[in-house]
């Protein structure tokens, strides 16, 4: 009977017989290693804590709602550490959370900060390890009951440097680190300062003050602000045997600490107002160009004025100052989040950008995609400006052939259907591809980069001096993904006359950006709204249909005075041959 059994099928495929012996142990072992993960102490998890903790000679696990870990010193409790993404989840710039190891002990003292998991994208590309280091540091020591503001500016809060260029971030990060802390604190029983009395049997807040120490000695204290005691509340203790929780006060204290807290994008919106007002003031601005567009075309000088100092705001202003560059990770992280979790939270934490990007949304969908490509992208413009400059020095200009040029428009389009599809399984991935986009490295970053990055940067601006805006034209998945919404477009303000294109070229000679076809139409999708085309085509020096009306005009005019002049000749000639007044009075003729 033997033989009919599975075992003895298997042992006609070795393989199978190896598997179905060592299926068994791989099981014990699975279970051992799982149990034992599940035992893990939060130092064999995060080794980084031994440095939180220097001398604390017991770590426990991850346990609790919400979870952390205790930490003992010769059988005291003298502080926890947990992880932030188990206890609140604020999303940063990239719509994620940032996963921040916090420690704190039992006076409430932050005493270590380490970011371990982040897919903030100007964090994973552009500022370095130790300059994050450097930012959370900046936390140990400080009180979790503290408030603490980014940059300063307010006198009943402690302040923290930023980190430049990555501001919003380093919002949500304080918020994440001071927000988690105070929800571990209060679950785990501590007292906040203002919960405690301050005066007891008729002591004066100065003697209580005096008296700190003593009661540091006496019992776990838990002490805040300076010189403002806080205690480890007996709640705590019953907390800590699995008892019930907080005082009535203390629990009014968190609710009034956590009250005072305002959104994130609101302290955000309020701490950039000026930025908030010269950006509206620069769109109104562009809006009235856009209004006023032909009118502006028939003064081509003052165009170029208004033109030339708009696209130096976008650079300086928009661009390096602002860092309100648009990017392809914008637009990948909003499709996502359209998809899975979206909150208007997440977009309003930057003014600016939010701003911008309802801006260019109106203009995609009453213009194309052109006002934002051709006015209000900063490494556009900083294409455009050093085209110009080179075509001032006289550096000479080179364009593919037509045939050539249409086939690359495509290169454009290819490169964001790959970052599209890399985002669908990985956001993270896909950011880093977006390095294509060299708008990182010559705006956000100002060019403080690896040098393969300013390389590849500065490269595109050379390029660009020579073949005008080559990037936008062939590269940038960003114009790509604008043209999709602007299909969509209500407005076609870009006039043409019926010789455009048939067979007059010269628009199409000196568009900038060569989105005028062969038969004079102009493509909605290439277009970047320089209105170069729209000053030749009001201008009756240069376009040949309106010159061709000038002369006509002219020689109409010309003509009209001919006959005018030779009437006048007429009549002055037979004025000449009638007699007059005089000599018919001297012929007897009554005059
Ligand atoms: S094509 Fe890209 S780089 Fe060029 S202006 Fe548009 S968004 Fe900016
Ligand atoms: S010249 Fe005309 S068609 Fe070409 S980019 Fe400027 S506005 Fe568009």
């Amino acid at each position: 009977m033997l033989t009919e059994l599975p075992i003895t099928h298997a042992c006609e495929d070795p393989v199978k017989r190896m598997a179905f012996l060592i299926r068994p142990f791989l099981l014990c072992l699975f279970l051992m290693a799982s149990s034992a993960s599940h035992g893990q102490t939060i130092a064999d998890l995060y080794p980084q804590v031994r440095e939180f903790f220097p001398h604390a000679d017991r770590f426990g696990a991850l346990e609790g709602e919400p979870l952390a870990a205790e930490i003992h010193q010769d059988g005291k409790l003298i502080g926890y550490v947990y992880l932030s993404g188990n206890v609140v989840r604020i999303p940063a710039y990239s719509g994620r959370p940032i996963n921040t190891l916090v420690g704190f002990d039992m006076d409430g003292r932050i005493v270590g900060v380490r970011i371990v998991e982040h897919q903030e994208p100007i964090l994973l590309v552009g500022i370095s390890e130790e300059r994050l280091h450097r930012f959370v540091h900046q936390y140990q020591g400080k009180s979790i009951f503290d408030q603490i503001v980014i940059g300063g500016g307010r006198d009943d809060a402690v302040a923290v440097d930023t980190i430049s260029g990555a501001t919003i971030t380093v919002m949500v990060e304080n918020a994440t680190i001071m927000r988690s802390a105070r929800q571990v604190a209060e679950s785990r029983g501590l007292v906040p300062p203002s919960a405690v009395p301050l005066a007891v049997s008729g002591r004066s807040e100065r003697e209580e003050e005096k008296s700190h120490e003593e009661r540091k000695e006496s019992r776990p204290l838990v002490s805040t602000a300076p010189g403002r005691p806080m205690e480890l509340s007996s709640a705590n203790k019953k907390k800590r045997t699995g008892a019930n929780s907080l005082t009535d006060k203390s629990k009014s204290s968190y609710a009034r600490m956590a009250a005072q807290e305002e959104p994130i994008w609101r302290v955000a919106w309020r701490s950039r107002v000026f930025q908030i007002v010269v950006l509206c003031a620069g769109l109104f601005y562009l809006s009235l160009i856009l209004f006023f567009q032909d009118w502006l075309a028939r003064h081509p000088k003052l165009l170029i004025y208004m033109r030339d100092g708009f696209l130096l705001y976008t650079v300086f202003f928009i661009g390096w100052y602002g860092l309100a560059q648009l990017s392809i990770v914008n637009v990948l992280t909003f499709v996502h989040m359209a998809l899975h979790d979206f909150q208007w939270e997440n977009f309003l934490i930057d003014p600016m950008m939010f701003i911008l990007w309802s801006f260019v949304a109106a203009t995609l969908l009453l213009w194309g995609r052109g006002v934002y490509c051709g006015w209000l992208c900063p490494f556009g413009a900083l294409q455009e400006l050093t085209n110009q400059l080179a075509r001032r020095l006289g550096v000479k200009q080179w364009e593919f052939p037509a045939m050539v040029h249409e086939r690359l428009w495509a290169v454009k389009y290819i490169i964001l259907l790959a970052l599209f599809g890399i985002s669908l399984q990985s956001l993270v991935d896909a950011e880093r591809y977006a390095e294509i986009e060299p708008f990182k490295t010559a705006i956000t970053l100002r060019f403080q980069r690896e040098w393969g990055f300013v390389f590849f940067a500065v490269g595109m601006i050379l390029v660009s001096m020579v073949n005008r805006k080559f990037y936008c034209k062939y590269l940038c998945p960003l114009g790509a993904a604008l043209t999709y919404p602007a299909r969509f477009r209500i407005f076609d303000w870009l006039r043409r006359h019926r010789e455009c294109g048939h067979p007059c070229q010269v628009c199409a000679q000196e568009c900038e950006v060569q989105a005028i076809k062969r038969n004079g139409e102009i493509n909605p999708n290439e277009c970047h709204y320089c209105l170069d085309c729209q000053v030749t085509y009001w201008n009756d020096h240069k376009c040949p249909p309106l010159v061709e009306k000038r002369k006509r005009r002219e020689r109409s005019v010309r003509a009209k005075e001919l006959v005018l002049g030779m009437e006048q000749v007429i009549g002055q000639s037979k004025m000449d041959d009638s007699p007059c007044n005089g000599c018919r009075a001297r012929d007897g003729e009554n005059p």
